[in-house]
């Protein structure tokens, strides 16, 4: 088997164009071919005798479903593990209680490994059926997977861990937590405090439905996310609302500006709002009131525009309804751009691993979800897909965001996509949630540990990755563009957002955790069939 690669396609295409940054007596590949061939065949062999631990971890966290900033539960239960197995941890980084840093090995290269751990409000869901039954109805739940990234990662560096220790590989590996990635509200805070100052590289997790990576700008959105405070004066609605100035009214003559302003907005942008609070009660005029927005678009000056243009807005309604206005920045979001020379390595890998082979149950909840929300029943996928292109142009495209992007410009990164999710789903909702503690979840990261260890033992043991994935980060993607943050020097991390939600379902889902002593599996536990199918 020919698992490694000596040198990427963007390195030896520097090389044919002449570009000077190898020089002739470039550091050689610390051990041979063959030797790191054998190493990644150890490995995976290591990552297939840790399932077990592995579906515990994946079930465990997916038990917790914890909302951004309260994943309390989750970060004590991963560092654990991590501190169990000698990395040293720590607590509280960047002013977020839930955010850490594990930290093993010494000296260079400095790698760091991150995935995110919160989930999506409402989306509680019995892992294993096929149609809309939540555990606790109304509760938060892993509807969006991030309940698989860290066990992933921390299945990989367990297991590269006893290689480098015996082969005495030098290296620092630090595993670190996407806190909120929902609210986009850590990871620039994470930069603006240095914790990324001494990072080589980074290797980003999150699920998906096909093990994948991509280089260059993937064409998604950035965004910055803004909550607008309108206070006016209550007074009876009834009786005197003479008196009364309504922080509603401002809210609701924002949206509406707002939505006339979209007409004249470019193809690229999305933006929403959801509004935490708009009062009390009918009968008494709003005082206070807010009103949440997402400003999303391509680049750092388009989002900056779409921010201007919203607060110019807010004030203008504030205006109209003589109430006084604030703002607050909640979370934001570079747009993202991923390391060419990591990603062909790391997708040399995927390539060696291959997609989980899936069972007949596997494949028959996959395409009953698929009907129950209309999808095309195309099951999971047989293929790997290819390693994604850059987007042609910043008009394309267009969408979600992800917080790793302000790692992405600051450090050379890529994110691996690891198949333990269903394809067809909508995202972000409860049908999202009923792979990832089953036996796809559970395959899907054992697969991408073993692309994500390989892939680690590559940057540990051959200097010229490194090298080309810092030259294409200096050369290419931050020749024109310099990463400026969205948030400013006085921002503060949301942390009390979700708290109340967290408060009030935290003692029902409670009864709930995972208990790995007494059941097998989380599916065991909650006494379901694998799988659960609605009957023809
Ligand atoms: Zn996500």
């Amino acid at each position: 088997m020919k698992i490694s690669k000596r040198l990427s396609n963007f390195a030896k295409a520097c090389l044919m164009t002449g570009a000077g940054f190898i020089s002739s007596q470039a550091a050689a590949q610390t051990i041979s071919p063959a030797k790191l061939d054998a190493l990644k065949t150890e490995l995976m062999k290591e990552i297939d005798n840790q399932q077990k631990s592995t579906q515990e971890m994946v079930d465990m966290v997916f038990s917790f479903g914890e909302l951004g900033f309260q994943e309390v539960e989750t970060s004590k239960y991963l560092t654990g593990i991590l501190q169990k197995n000698g990395f040293k941890i720590e607590q509280g980084i960047a002013g977020i209680p839930t955010a850490w840093t594990a930290k093993w090995g010494s000296g260079k290269p400095v790698i760091a490994i991150g995935s995110d751990i919160d989930c999506i409000p409402k989306a509680s869901q019995k892992p294993g059926v096929a149609y809309h039954d939540p555990i606790i109805a109304g509760a938060p739940g892993h509807g969006e997977g991030h309940n698989a990234g860290e066990p992933l990662n921390i299945t990989a560096v367990l297991a590269l861990k006893k290689i480098m220790e015996r082969e005495k590989i030098p290296g620092t590996i630090i595993l670190w937590p996407g806190v909120a990635e929902e609210q986009l509200g850590s990871k620039a805070y994470y930069v603006r405090e240095g914790y990324f100052k001494d990072v080589d590289a980074c290797i980003f997790t999150h699920v998906g439905n096909n093990m994948s990576t991509s280089y260059g700008d993937g064409g998604g959105n950035g965004m910055v996310s803004v909550k607008f405070n309108f206070e006016g004066e209550a007074a009876h609605a009834a009786g005197a609302p003479w008196k009364g100035r309504s922080g509603l009214d401002a809210v609701e003559l924002m949206n509406l500006g707002w939505n006339y302003h979209r007409e004249h907005m470019e193809t690229t942008q999305r933006s929403h709002y959801v509004i935490p609070d708009g009062g009390d009660q009918p009968n008494v005029v709003p005082s206070k009131a807010s009103v949440w927005y997402y400003f999303r678009e391509r680049s750092y000056p388009k989002i900056m525009k779409m921010y201007k243009d919203g607060v110019k807005i807010a004030e203008a309604a504030a205006k109209m309804t003589d109430t006084k206005m604030t703002y607050e920045v909640l979370g934001s979001a570079w747009p993202g751009h991923f390391n060419q020379p990591i990603a062909e390595a790391l997708y040399e890998n995927i390539k060696a691993v291959g997609l989980p082979e899936w069972s007949d149950n596997d494949q028959i909840l996959a395409k009953a979800l698929q009907k129950e929300l209309g999808s095309s029943q195309e099951g999971l996928p047989m293929a790997l897909s290819g390693l994604a292109k850059p987007a042609i142009s910043l008009s394309a495209g267009g969408g979600g965001s992800d917080d790793i992007a302000d790692i992405s410009w600051n450090v050379p990164t890529v994110v691996l996509r690891f198949p333990s999710n269903i394809p067809g789903l909508p995202g972000h909702h409860w049908a999202n949630a009923i792979a990832m503690a089953t036996p796809i979840a559970h395959k899907g990261v054992t697969a991408g540990a073993k692309a994500e260890a390989m892939t680690l033992l590559d940057l540990f043991t051959d200097p010229e990755i490194l090298k080309s994935a810092k030259n294409y980060f200096a050369d290419v993607q931050t020749k024109e563009v310099k990463y400026t943050p969205l948030i400013s020097e006085t921002d503060k991390p949301a942390i009390s957002l979700n708290k109340k939600i967290m408060e009030e379902f935290r003692p029902e889902m409670k009864k709930y955790y995972y208990n790995p002593a007494k059941y097998k599996t989380y599916l065991e536990q909650l006494g379901i069939k694998y799988p659960t199918v609605k009957k023809d």
